[in-house]
This record gives structure tokens, C-alpha cells and sequence, in this order.
């Protein structure tokens, strides 16, 4: 039982409730109505004071990748490219082979920095697309509680990728079929699988083919880049005569089960393609402008009807995991590219990351919005900060002075408190932290990679050990 908070439901009606209460139970809300009319009515095991908090459905970030949590701070001098084959590429081309070799340390590590990371950013439910890993770190997000779409990446197209960084085709479609099973067995069913086909330009038609065949057989989502930068607009344009969209349409990838991240370069014709199909996307506008990759025509999408939700991409892009920030950032720039203040307004930005991220993941009976019967998403804001205050239009101040990983005090999945008062429940944060960057920067180290500077120090002056 949540009371005397002010409650943003994000439901169909913008419900706010100024003193309001949340009764949850088995995991679901149970009530929703002002804390006078449930105060009696529910006593609860637990009882949360949210005097002075927002109380908020859980955020959604529809596009993430764990194992570039390691790349935080990652070069921004460099083009895209570049950056891609010298920075990103060696880390993956290694977790590939470490997985070919029955190691998985670093996606093991990096799938609990990236949880951490994400609880303690308010969100409660992730789209983590990820190079080859083991069945085993599904139990990594069931350990941690948090909601995810893994999502494994499938790559066959070898003009367009490192050499090492392609799984052998059959070892890649076994492990598909492991983590589509291992998902739907995990715990609380939190954890549902996707495929993803990395991108219109590193597959063949043939693998997009066969990943649309799968997905109809086995009732599964795809998730793809699509339309992320010029080069690769130019190169599906000089291959096939056409865009990124109408190709993948074209060869029937498209549908209400595909969400779609970036979708930057899109003509008219590409977004009615988009509306006809059903297909969803995931606007991640801090990792567009730091990589100068374009503006996408969000507000044409949204007018459209699409559904439009918010990634922050991974840290090595962005480099952080605030979906307030990107929120923010995310309207902002649409403000600008049409010379218009009026365009993306506040609530439709937090839409984007709550219950937006929830239709465009087709998760929206479930998750998204505060409302009875929904599963019992939580998160807790404190409103007691300077920056936030005074609170003059809640939403407003949440998505314009908000800062996701400073004032996100409490968050619930499935009903189930997994950060109290800005701690982590039932794990040594600082513990988890230190082993994960230890081991990635040890195993970068033995493969040829550098060590950043600072854990190079600190192993010199036995500061990690002294922790
Ligand atoms: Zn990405």
C-alpha cells in the first residue's frame, strides 16, 4: 500500500491524484483512488509513505545493449564509422569469441552493471539487444527483478561486419531457440525473448527472411536498427534502388510485432509504411545528436498514430540510463528541428517513456500506466529537491528538472520493492560495481585491449582491494 503521494497514472484519462493511494496485491494494483477512501479500507503488509514523492508507473527503455556498459566515456571524437570498428566492434568481436570459447564473464558482469544501472534509473522494464549470450544471463535480470526483452542479435552479412563478430549461422539459431525457451520459463515470466536481426544492412534478405518465418512460428517480437545513419540509407539505396523501410517491407519484415530503433532517415512514404504496418519504434535522441547521426520525424510518427517510445541506447552513445533526460532532451530537439515549441509537450514525452514504451513492445494490458488490474510497475520520484521545486505542474517538472538516477527514491516490479530509499535491495551495489569492472578490464587487458587509466591506478595503489 502506497499513500499521500501524488499520483501521475498515465492512464487513457491523465488521471493525477494530488493526495492519492496505490493498493497492490499478487503483484498487480489492486485500488487507485485518494489516500482518504483506501487508507482503511487496505492495511496491507507494507506501507509506503510517499508524502512529498511522485508516484509513477515504472519507465521503459526500448533499446539497450549491456555489454557496451563497459564503453561509458567511450571516444566522441571520431566518426561513426570509426567508432563502430574501433571502439564498439573489438569488445563485441571478443564477447562473440569468449562465447564460442563457453566463457560468458563479460555478458554475465555487464548484464548486472546494466540492471543496476537501470533499477536505480527508475526503470522498470528494458530492451537489452545483445551479442551472443548463454541461456545463463537470463538469470541475471531474474536475480536482479527487473522486467526485460532480451533480445539476441543476428548477424550474417560479412561486408558489413568484423571479422569474428558473426556467429557460425547454426550456432546462432540454436542459441536463439535456447533463449526463446529459457525465457519463456523465466521467473514471474519477466523476461520474454526477441529476435534481432542487427540491421537492413548486416543480414542478408535471406536471414530477415527466415527471422520473420520464426517469429510467425514461434509468436515472437523482432527488434532491428532501422534507418540509423546516411551511409547505410546510401548503401541499402545503392543495392536495392530503394529506403531502409520499403526494402525491409518489401521482403516482409515489417508488422506489429517489429519495433524499430533510430528510424532517422525516413521519407513520407517510409512513415505510411510504418502506420500501415503496425510497425513500432524507439526514438533514442541523446545517442542521435552525440553521434550526429539526424533528427527523426518523431511528431510526423506520432502524428501518424505510431507508437513512439524512448531508448537511451547504451552508455558507450549516451552515455547514461536517464530516460527523464531523454525525455527531455528527446522533445527538446524535436522542438528545434521544427522550429516549434508547441510540438512533443511534457505529458506526451513522458507518454513516450512509460506507457509509449509499453504499446510499442505490444505490453500495454500489462505495463505503462497506473491502473487497477495492470502489474504493479512502480517507481517513487522525490519531490524534495531544489531542482525540483516548486512543483508548479508535475509532469512538467519531472520531465524538464528530473534526474532519473538522483531522484528516483523506491521502485516496485511485479510488487516487489527492488530499490528502497535509493538503495538496492538485497545486494552489495558497490560489491557488484567493482567485480563487474574488474573482470571486464582484466579480460579487455588480456585480449590486447586497453585498461582505462583510472583501474590502472587503482590496481597500482591496491585501492580495490582497500574497498
Ligand atoms: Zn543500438
Amino acid at each position: 500500500m502506497i499513500h499521500s503521494g501524488l499520483i501521475v497514472a498515465m492512464d487513457d484519462v491523465s488521471n493525477i491524484l494530488y493526495d492519492g493511494a496505490l493498493a497492490i496485491d499478487q503483484g498487480r494494483i489492486v485500488a487507485l483512488a485518494p489516500s482518504g477512501e483506501l487508507t482503511e479500507q487496505y492495511t496491507g503488509r507494507k506501507t509506503i509513505n510517499a508524502c512529498h514523492q511522485a508516484v509513477l508507473p515504472g519507465l521503459i527503455n526500448t533499446h539497450h545493449h549491456f555489454l557496451q556498459n563497459f564503453l561509458k566515456g567511450a571516444p566522441d571524437h571520431i566518426p561513426f564509422p570509426d567508432w563502430i570498428d574501433h571502439i564498439s566492434a573489438p569488445r563485441i568481436v571478443l564477447a562473440v569469441q569468449d562465447y564460442l570459447a563457453g566463457e560468458y564473464g563479460l555478458q554475465y558482469h555487464a548484464t548486472r552493471l546494466g540492471c543496476i544501472e537501470a533499477l536505480k534509473s527508475g526503470t522498470t522494464c528494458i530492451l537489452n539487444m545483445e551479442w551472443a549470450t548463454p541461456p545463463e544471463v537470463i538469470g541475471v535480470y531474474e536475480a536482479m527483478g527487473i522486467r526485460a526483452i532480451h533480445t539476441l542479435t543476428l548477424t550474417d552479412n560479412d561486408e558489413w561486419q568484423r571479422p569474428g563478430m558473426l556467429l557460425p549461422p547454426e550456432v546462432a539459431y540454436e542459441l536463439a531457440e535456447q533463449l526463446r525457451i529459457r525465457c519463456q520459463e523465466s521467473a514471474g515470466d519477466r523476461v520474454t525473448f526477441r529476435y534481432g536481426p542487427a540491421c537492413e544492412n548486416s543480414t542478408t534478405p535471406g536471414l530477415l527472411r527466415q527471422v520473420r518465418e520464426l517469429a510467425n512460428q514461434n509468436g515472437i517480437g523482432i527488434h532491428l536498427h532501422i534507418a540509423e545513419s546516411k551511409y547505410g540509407w546510401d548503401n541499402i539505396h545503392r543495392l536495392h534502388g530503394k529506403t531502409p523501410v520499403r526494402y525491409l517491407h518489401d521482403l516482409g519484415l515489417l508488422g506489429p510485432d517489429v519495433l524499430g530503433a533510430h528510424l532517422i532517415w525516413l521519407a513520407d512514404d517510409d512513415i505510411g509504411i510504418l502506420q500501415e504496418t503496425g510497425t513500432t519504434v524507439s526514438y533514442n535522441p541523446e545517442c542521435h545528436m552525440k553521434l550526429a547521426l539526424g533528427i527523426s520525424p518523431v511528431v510526423k510518427m506520432l502524428a501518424a498514430g505510431i507508437p513512439v517510445s524512448l531508448g537511451t541506447d547504451s552508455p558507450a552513445v549516451n552515455d547514461n540510463m536517464d530516460l527523464f533526460e531523454a525525455a527531455r532532451v528527446g522533445a527538446f530537439l524535436q522542438k528545434l528541428s521544427m522550429s516549434d515549441p508547441t510540438v512533443v509537450p511534457a505529458y506526451q514525452a513522458l507518454e513516450m517513456a512509460t506507457i509509449g514504451g509499453a504499446r510499442a513492445l505490444g505490453m500495454a494490458d500489462e505495463i505503462g500506466s497506473l491502473e487497477i488490474g495492470k502489474k504493479a510497475d512502480v517507481i517513487l520520484i522525490d519531490l524534495t529537491g531544489a531542482h525540483l521545486r516548486p512543483v508548479n505542474n508535475i509532469v512538467n517538472n519531472l520531465v524538464y528538472s528530473a534526474s532519473a538516477p538522483s531522484d528516483v527514491k523506491t521502485v516496485i516490479i511485479d510488487g516487489r520493492v527492488v530499490v528502497e530509499d535509493h538503495t538496492l535491495v538485497g545486494w552489495d551495489e558497490q560489491a557488484v560495481l567493482a567485480e563487474a569492472e574488474e573482470f571486464a578490464f582484466r579480460r579487455f587487458e588480456q585480449a590486447g585491449l586497453e585498461r582505462p587509466r583510472y583501474y590502472r591506478t587503482k590496481l597500482r595503489t591496491g585501492a580495490n582491494e582497500k574497498r
